[in-house]
């Protein structure tokens, strides 16, 4: 049996889902029944390792050994102690995959093909580092896809009516909050842009509640509320609570204290602001206003707040399309992405059929550049290479000369940034190194920077001295400049996932 899935691999949350005989994607529960795992891990002394339902359960009282939200940290040099062994980003996701994977497992048999999802905005790094957590799960994963196509993917193909036209993806999930602007004609696929908020989600939406929760408390008792009678999770379901009733009542210490929606809108009402400026600028990056829209479709969890709808039929004049449930839809669209890239040989004639006629094309979700010296200003600079929301894959390359006679190296950096910037202090830079040069020549001499961005989201940067020939190719992957990865020591097995 070919087992075709896909992965979104949520900050709060992650799904899988497969495509089935027939040809449709179709989210596959975990083993306590649920479509929804929780991205939270807990190690216990004994050495074995709860991942989901039940470590989430655990938050507020063993929060000690709890690791959660790594996927904010994907690609980044960070740590976690626990019981005496040393965790990355990394190694956690993969324990969160390893326990999609084995619940799957346990009852369809051997994954056959997989692609696992990322954020559109993740650099390189963090692209690396979600492979790296897959192959440490014991996942042959060939591809990702960025989250918004994949849930535009799933739109696609189980809308009923013809698509054709600009579809905005308002995706607010668990920890980030990411609009993007895709033009969809039937099962044809073109982002034209994306932008979010990095820190923007459910746990923002949580911490109002406790709040409100706390100074009630303060107002009943005179006394502050104990975090440990009132968890992050007792936030979280007075929240969801409030997306199907007006108001909820939240039980602390022998409290019953009633938060009502009103009030929690209220409180919020600024959370939501931030997102509608992210939607306002994608809007803008595109250059049509609200009325240019198709439709805007939801993704993500959050979505369920009635605000939220409230929110963009202000913004576009007509109801949202929810289609399913969803926080799966990204999951949904994974599979079906996995399904396209799989040999055709492998699918089943009903699958071969319902994989025709779509196609994608992502766009760069950066401004890459590099620094140079700008001899007009006096000054150094970034000169950008690639753009924001060029059409992917594409090649650019740009000239530059040295600056000094008999120059024997020059400096090379890549830099990073959301918005069209010049000054090298505004912008993030991802790598940095030198060319060396044979020397010997007059200033003037041709420097060619040549970057590309491939299908996958990984870039590639080339350094060139034209004179010589002499090249210096980067492949921007994950520990590249730096020491032994933590991860290579890791050993998965060792770890028992339940
Ligand atoms: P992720 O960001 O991890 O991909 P999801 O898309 O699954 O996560 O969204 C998870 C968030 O959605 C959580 O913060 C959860 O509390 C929130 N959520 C789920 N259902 C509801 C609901 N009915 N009302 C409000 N928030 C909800
Ligand atoms: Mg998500």
């Amino acid at each position: 049996m070919t087992n075709i899935v896909g992965i979104d691999l949520g900050t709060t949350f992650s799904a899988i889902s497969r495509v089935e005989e027939a040809g449709k994607p179709k989210i596959v529960p975990n083993k306590d029944g649920k479509n929804i795992t929780p991205s939270v891990v807990e190690f216990l002394d004994d050495g074995s390792v709860l991942v989901g339902d039940e470590a989430k359960k655990s938050i507020g009282y063993n929060d000690e050994n709890i690791v959660q939200e790594v996927k904010r940290s994907m690609g980044e040099d960070v740590t976690y102690e626990r019981f005496g062994t040393t965790h990355t980003p990394i190694t956690i996701s993969s324990m969160i995959l390893k326990k999609l994977k084995q619940d799957f497992e346990a009852v369809y048999g051997e994954i056959t093909s997989v692609v696992v999802t990322v954020p559109a905005n993740f650099s390189n790094d963090a692209r690396e580092a979600t492979k790296k957590a897959a192959e440490l799960a014991g996942l042959k994963l060939e591809h990702t896809i960025n989250e918004p196509t994949a849930a535009a993917l799933a739109y696609a193909l189980q809308s009923e009516s013809n698509l054709n036209g600009k579809y905005a993806i308002y995706d607010l999930g668990g920890g980030t909050f990411d609009c993007t602007i895709a033009t969809i004609k039937d099962k044809n696929i073109d982002v034209e842009t994306s932008e979010g908020v990095n820190k923007l989600g459910g746990k923002d939406f949580d911490e109002k509640i406790t709040e409100i929760v706390s100074s009630k408390y303060k107002e009943a008792t005179g006394q502050d509320l104990d975090p440990k009678e009132f968890t992050p999770n007792d936030a979280e379901d007075i929240k969801i609570s409030l997306s199907s009733k007006d108001s909820a009542k939240a039980r602390v210490a022998g409290q019953v204290l009633d938060v009502t929606r009103e009030e929690f809108e209220a409180a919020t009402s600024t959370l939501i602001t931030k997102a509608e400026m992210s939607v306002e600028a994608a809007l803008r990056n595109v250059g049509i206003d609200a009325s240019g829209i198709e439709d805007v479709i939801l993704v993500g969890g959050s979505t369920r707040m009635p605000m939220v709808v409230e929110s963009l039929k202000k913004m576009f004049g007509k109801e949202p399309k929810l289609f399913g449930n969803p926080d799966e839809s990204v999951a949904l669209g994974a599979s079906i992405y996995a399904a396209h890239n799989t040999n055709s040989e492998d699918l089943n004639p009903l699958q071969r059929q319902q994989m025709q006629n779509f196609s994608l094309t992502e766009a760069a979700p950066f401004y890459f550049g590099t620094i140079y010296y700008n001899t007009d200003e006096g000054k150094t600079r970034v000169r950008n290479i690639i753009n924001k929301d060029e059409k992917i894959p594409c090649e650019f390359t740009e000239n530059f000369v040295t600056r000094h006679d008999n120059q024997t190296a020059v400096d090379c950096s890549v830099t990073q940034a959301g918005a069209d910037l010049d000054d090298p202090d505004m912008v993030q830079i991802i790598w940095d190194g030198t060319l060396d040069l044979e020397g010997g020549y007059p200033a003037g001499q041709p420097i060619q920077i040549t970057y590309g961005y491939k299908e996958d989201g990984t870039m590639t940067c080339r350094f060139k001295d034209v004179t010589s020939g002499a090249e210096k190719n980067i492949d921007l992957t994950i520990g590249s400049d730096g020491g032994k990865p933590l991860e290579d020591e890791f050993d998965p097995d060792a770890f028992q996932v339940d």
